[in-house]
């Protein structure tokens, strides 16, 4: 008697589940659309072709970028059995686990409404374009962020994507540090992980996933540094100005140290992991990537 009220209790304050959600987020132009795309059209590559023939091709365009605000979500679903990605909801079975995946958009004067949702203690998001549902606005649960960015850019000390790369992964994992602090009374914050893409690993300029690693702890390091002074000295950081407050409160990672590094963050329960991959042409693909996503939705 006692598991059925349970279970009416349970069915009765929970007449849907809003499926989790992946945020995608990252500069523009470094694939995020692609991925999208690229997970969506999952099934027109059946996963045992061979995996070095044409795989990570698609065959439509995939060069839309985002002119709206508002961000564009697909529903996947992810086989614990399957190492390849694919999107036959049905085909999937019973233990597929169903996930949202939200792309953001990359310019800079539309971020701060993916960055605003980072800080809560349980971080949900607004998935506006729920395909195959009622168009009314569920509060998503936020698994997990992947952070797309673009190697081949990053390899080209003149193109500035470094630095503007970096200035934007600062800013998502400051969110994620202060909704560590955001925490509502005795329970812990939601952890949050983050996937950084090392993208276009197809283009022999690209830099590995290591060096990709490296230099942007690099330039985080000196973010962090030149912030730290600009709080010293007059309270206004450039940008957008909310780095301001207690003491360091725009301090990213371990206080004190000299270098930052990704393992910091742990301090915070927000792991970082740096994996390289390619949407396009002929590389490692997207395999590894949608694998790490689908050990955490
Ligand atoms: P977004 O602004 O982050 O959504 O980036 P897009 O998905 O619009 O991609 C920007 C450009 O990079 C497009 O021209 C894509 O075709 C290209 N692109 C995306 N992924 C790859 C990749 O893995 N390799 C190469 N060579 N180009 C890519």
């Amino acid at each position: 008697f006692f598991p059925i009220l349970l279970h009416l209790l349970f069915s009765a304050t929970t007449p849907y589940t809003t499926l989790p959600s992946v945020l995608l987020i990252g500069p523009s132009g470094a694939g995020k659309t692609a991925l999208l795309t690229l997970f969506e059209r999952g099934p027109l590559y059946t996963p045992d072709q061979p995996t070095s023939a044409d795989k990570p091709s698609v065959s439509t365009p995939v060069a839309r970028t985002h002119t709206s605000q508002v961000p564009s979500t697909v529903e996947l679903a992810v086989s614990p059995d399957s190492t390849t990605f694919r999107t036959d909801l049905d085909a999937a079975g019973a233990t597929a686990k169903k996930f949202l995946l939200v792309d953001t958009p990359g310019h800079p004067k539309l971020r701060g409404h993916a960055l605003s949702q980072l800080s809560a203690s349980s971080p949900t998001i607004t998935p506006s374009t729920i395909s195959a549902t009622s168009s009314e606005t569920h509060k998503s649960k936020l698994k997990a962020l992947v952070f797309v960015t673009d190697a081949a850019a990053l390899a080209d000390p003149d193109s500035g994507a470094l630095a503007a790369t970096a200035e934007y992964l600062y800013e998502v994992l400051l969110a994620l540090q202060r909704r560590f602090h955001s925490r509502s009374g005795s329970r812990a914050p939601a952890s949050v992980p983050v996937l950084v893409a090392a993208n276009k690993l197809d283009l022999f300029t690209a830099l590995p996933a290591a060096l990709v690693k490296s230099h942007l702890e690099g330039e985080l390091t000196r973010i962090r540094k030149a912030r730290s002074k600009g709080l010293l000295s007059t309270e206004e950081g450039e940008g957008e100005g909310a780095v301001g407050g207690e003491e360091g409160e725009g301090w990213l990672g371990a206080y004190g140290t000299e270098r930052f590094s990704f393992k910091e963050m742990m301090e915070f329960d927000v792991e970082v992991e740096v994996v390289g991959g390619n949407v396009l042409g002929e590389g490692p693909g997207a395999d590894k990537w949608w694998n790490w996503i689908g050990e955490r939705v």
